[in-house]
């Protein structure tokens, strides 16, 4: 018996990477029994799978799956409310934003740090495009991601791609764990691999469920290997992961600088909205939580959408 990850999946096939760095074809077994949340994928991207080899490698096939350390999901539709997992035993969820052209969207980069603290993946901020922060407006946008996402408690990393800056700590953040990687279209995220990594087609299918006339699709993330050690999986489109048994009563533990004042809140039900004796409010009108964070929270609280995604 060998043991591997799986790198990549097509649905019928598996590729499976094992410590050695070979790479191997299997399939599953027929009555392969799935384990965790029952998902549309038996097995995922990120697993670690035990295989068994056949001689000529055109049977290897995948025998047993271990605990998910974690499971990133996205819910496939509404109506199925089939569950999709597009990644499993992540380190690290890793936001790539720019904060001019495209101008930083700090709904999306809120809505995937919830999902990140649902999971309890640690996740990393990078604002991409360094170079364009050099008058205003974008040095006072600069400014204001920078306290955000401090009072927030989240690291953030400035990068370029035009001028290197960051690359190499970039680099540092990446090595040796597993990162997946998020962001809106054009803000560098492709620019900002390949400065880091030649050869790396990141050309993978959109995840997000959903093709350009809304209709869904079923496509599969893949795990690329770093020569400086590391394995990164993008997901194009999404803009946010699902979680199971997401209650919309607990968005604001979500929210890491609301979490630590929650106690603090004259009732233990408190929504944060505008009873009496609430810590979030006052917190937000001492400075002490960014107006724009909390603005956001009451955004999550009122989309109706956004928790059908959970
Ligand atoms: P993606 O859609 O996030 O993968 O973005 P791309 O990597 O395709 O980059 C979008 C555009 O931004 C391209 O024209 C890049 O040349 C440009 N770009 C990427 N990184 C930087 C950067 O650090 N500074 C500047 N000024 N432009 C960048
Ligand atoms: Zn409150």
């Amino acid at each position: 018996m060998v043991h591997g990850v799986v790198v990549k999946s097509t649905g019928s096939w598996y590729k499976v990477r094992t410590p050695d760095g070979q790479v191997y074809d299997c399939r599953l077994k027929g009555k392969f029994r799935q384990k965790g949340i029952k998902s549309t994928n038996p097995v995922a991207v990120g697993d670690e799978v035990a295989i068994k080899l056949s001689d000529d490698n055109s049977e290897n096939v995948i025998t047993d799956i271990a605990d998910r350390k974690n499971a990133l999901i996205r819910k496939s539709t509404k109506l199925s409310k089939q569950t999709h997992i597009i990644a499993s035993n992540v380190d690290q969820i890793v936001i790539i934003s720019s904060i001019v052209d495209p101008k930083v969207a700090f709904g999306f980069i809120d809505r995937i740090l919830v999902s990140a603290e649902a999971y309890r993946i640690p996740a990393l901020i990078v604002f991409n495009k360094f170079d364009l922060c050099r008058s205003d407006p974008a040095i006072d946008t600069l400014a204001e991601a920078l306290a955000i996402y401090d009072l927030a408690g989240y690291p953030v990393l400035l990068t370029s791609t035009k001028t290197g800056k960051g690359l190499e700590e970039f680099k540092a953040l990446l090595h040796d764990k597993y990162s997946v990687l998020t962001g809106q279209s054009g803000v560098g995220k492709s620019s900002l691999i390949n400065a880091i990594q030649s050869n790396l087609d990141l050309k993978t299918a959109d995840v997000s469920g959903y093709n350009d006339k809304g209709q869904h699709t079923t496509t599969f993330a893949e795990m690329h290997e770093l020569d400086f050690g590391g394995f990164i999986t993008d997901t194009p489109g999404l803009r946010s992961f699902g979680v199971v048994d997401f209650e919309k009563e607990h968005l604001s533990h979500y929210f890491p600088e609301m979490r630590e004042r929650i106690q603090d809140c004259k009732f233990n039900n408190c929504m944060h909205i505008n009873e009496p004796g609430c810590a979030i409010k006052k917190a937000v009108e001492e400075g002490e939580i960014a107006g724009r964070r909390y603005d956001n929270y009451i955004e999550m609280l009122n989309d109706d959408s956004f928790q059908k995604q959970f």
